[in-house]
């Protein structure tokens, strides 16, 4: 087994492991099965990269999106580590050809949407690659309490039962102890499993509750009096708009994001926004899943999400630089009932359940006894104009449908197009009938990317069409062209979402839906939503503390930062100073002495505002930030004690 610091140093040129990660990857190489609560941004990643090198043999990582899936394999690729995934919108073509790489490169890592882990087959072929790590990226998604629950990653116990005897690590950033209980049930964890949780607290957040009657111009008067980065979520993709172009004419620049744009759209204004040229970005919840800007300093949520894990994921997106940041939620009493509704609306008669699933079957032409583990494209708009329905009920019942194990229906738009060419080189110089425009495509996509004539390349139209200064959807045209002069084969970015079948079209006397996803379901709901309300309308505790109590953490300390500790503490100013402005210099006192300073010195620096500053120190070693060392005793009765912050929260 090699050495686990030496491949992250080998791989990743790192030297050390962040909080957490060496303690999951060596209870991972005892084989124990682990599961790892870590936030955003903790590193999970490297956690199960490193234990499935020192493993030796082949890891399968089961993970939700397949534009993360994609990601890694290329990071992976970046770093010299052979990688490929399967999910269920490849064509037959791809998915020989990522068997063999599998086979030829020794791939080390296969990443799979979990859809795929519904036929038998393809898990028997997983089986005989003897794989020695199953990692469970995501893990939420497994629990029908998470927030985030996809039906499908209920298949991953298929996987589980014939292949018994590997570790399993399952890793999440959210987590509720219900949920993390519903995860190692799930996955059948065995005995000796171990769970590591790192403390969900950030310390550098300041989070806010701003009660505001007209949430439009509190927006724009905090994102006026602040400055850096910023993101605005807002639930609605009509109102990303409205809200950017408003704070536009009152002069902060913004642009705005949601899951209906064009994908060269959402790229464009994602960059814009993470090269700091837009400072802004107002979006629905479709934005932030793996970017990895470090530099946000406010989060304003505009509506509230309807549970704290979402608002703790998404307010997390500021401050990664570990710089002080804000998270802040406006709200308004009414808030409160449209959550409610919302609940209402998540939950449509069984009737109208069951009239949806047989239009859909209709509607993909699926007869009672077909569809088994297949793919359809579904174009909802269709759907709804064909049979008069509303988006709004069929898309909870799809949900439910999904729950039940009926059928799947997957929103997620590949983001990339691939290019092969057909002919070879000498044949490219001499076909005839190209149009100017499309010979200029051809050069230039030789000329940006290798390995087009033998394997299908991952192309940009976008980056072609600027580098040529054309149009995008001209340079689209062009590339249809070539296609059907048969010069290239294209598959062009899919546009359409589609529906999985996991189980055969079932006559409807037989459709059941089960109580544990109907009306159970709708309890635990309620109670994430009445907790996200509390969170917001309830003023009498620390904000923080209350948040990180729900997610499980045993002995949450006041935060100092919230609204709530802002204002009870304003009324211990001392000599002009609050608490929390103690609090801030303590902090970045101890920051400039990263090796430790003595306490004696601490004392007569603080000499003014002792007494707070001996408190703020009580709750930072409370918090476990403090580190305290006992020096060697010079004088009998004078120990010598130094302190300082946790080495990795000085890097911060
Ligand atoms: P998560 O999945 O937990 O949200 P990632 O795995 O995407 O987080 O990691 C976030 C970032 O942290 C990545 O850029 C990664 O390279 C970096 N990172 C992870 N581990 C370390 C480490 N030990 N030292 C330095 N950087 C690290
Ligand atoms: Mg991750």
């Amino acid at each position: 087994m090699e050495n686990i610091y030496y491949l992250l140093k080998r791989h990743w040129g790192y030297d050390t492991f962040r909080p957490l990660q060496a303690e999951l990857i060596n209870s991972v190489l005892e084989g124990r099965d682990t599961l790892g609560l870590m936030p955003t941004g903790g590193g999970k990643s490297i956690v199960f990269q490193v234990a499935g090198l020192a493993l030796g043999q082949l890891t399968i990582v089961i993970s939700p999106l397949v534009s993360l899936m994609k990601d890694q394999v290329d990071n992976l690729k970046a770093h010299h580590i052979q990688a490929v995934y399967f999910h269920s919108g490849m064509t037959p073509a791809e998915h020989r050809l990522a068997w063999e790489k599998i086979v030829n490169n020794r791939a080390r890592f296969i990443y799979c949407a979990p859809e795929r882990l519904a036929n038998q087959r393809f898990i028997g072929e997983l089986r005989m690659l003897h794989p020695t790590l199953l990692v469970v990226d995501e893990a939420h998604c497994i629990s029908q309490w998470g927030y985030d629950f996809r039906p499908s990653f209920m298949n991953i116990r298929n996987l589980r039962k014939i292949l018994p005897d590997i570790p399993i690590l399952a890793l999440t950033a959210t987590a509720t102890p219900e949920v993390a209980e519903d995860i190692r049930r799930q996955l059948d964890f065995r005995k000796g499993n171990r769970t590591f949780q790192m403390s969900f607290t950030r310390p550098n957040i300041s989070y806010l509750v701003d009660k505001a009657d007209i949430k439009i111009a509190e927006c724009g008067r905090l994102l006026m009096r602040s400055d850096g980065s910023s993101i605005v979520y807002v639930r609605s993709r009509k109102r990303t708009q409205e809200i950017s172009e408003y704070l536009n004419i009152i002069g902060i620049s913004s642009t705005f994001y949601h899951a209906g744009l064009d994908n060269e759209i959402k790229t464009l204004r994602q960059n814009e926004w993470k090269s700091g040229k837009i400072r802004v970005m107002v979006a629905t919840n479709a934005f932030g899943m793996g970017i990895d800007k470090p530099d946000v300093r406010i989060v304003i949520h505009y509506d509230m999400p309807p549970s704290l894990e979402e608002y703790y994921q998404e307010a997390g997106r500021a401050g990664r630089d570990g710089k002080s940041a804000y998270a802040i939620l406006l709200y308004n009493p009414a808030d409160k009932g449209k959550l409610r509704r919302d609940l209402t609306r998540e939950f449509p008669s069984r009737k109208d359940i069951l009239r949806i699933y047989d239009r859909v079957s209709n509607f993909l032409n699926i007869s009672i006894g077909e569809g088994y583990d297949k793919v359809y494209p579904f174009d909802l708009d269709l759907f709804l104009t064909t049979f008069h329905e509303a988006s709004n009920i069929v898309l909870p019942a799809l949900r439910i449908l999904g729950r039940a194990g009926y059928l799947e229906y997957i929103d997620e738009r590949t983001n990339v197009s691939r290019v092969k060419i057909c002919i070879d080189r000498n044949e490219l110089y001499h076909v005839k009938g190209i149009s100017p425009l499309a010979d200029q495509v051809i050069q230039k996509i030789l000329r940006l990317y290798t390995g087009l004539f033998t394997e299908y390349v991952n192309i940009d139209e976008l980056k072609i069409s600027r580098e040529l200064q054309a149009d995008t959807e001209e340079v689209y045209k062009c590339l249809l062209e070539l296609a059907k002069m048969k010069v290239i084969s294209y598959i062009p970015k899919k546009r359409t979402p589609f529906i999985y079948i996991p189980t055969s079209r079932e006559d409807l006397r037989y459709v059941v839906i089960p109580r544990s996803i109907y009306e159970e379901r709708r309890k635990k709901l309620e109670h994430r939503i009445e907790s996200m309300i509390e969170y917001a309308d309830v003023s009498g505790s620390c904000r923080v503390k209350r948040m990180l109590k729900y997610f499980g953490e045993p002995h949450p300390a006041d935060c100092l930062q919230c609204d709530v500790c802002r204002q009870r503490h304003s009324s211990l100013k001392k000599d002009g100073r609050s608490i929390y402005q103690v609090n801030k210099e303590v902090v970045d006192f101890l920051r400039s002495y990263p090796e430790g300073i003595q306490i004696d010195m601490f004392n007569s620096y603080f000499n003014s505002s002792l007494g707070m500053a001996q408190e703020v120190l009580r709750i930072l070693e409370d918090r476990g930030y403090l580190e305290i060392i006992c020096e060697s005793v010079n004088t009998p009765h004078h120990k010598n004690y130094s302190i300082r912050l946790r080495p990795d929260l000085t890097k911060m």
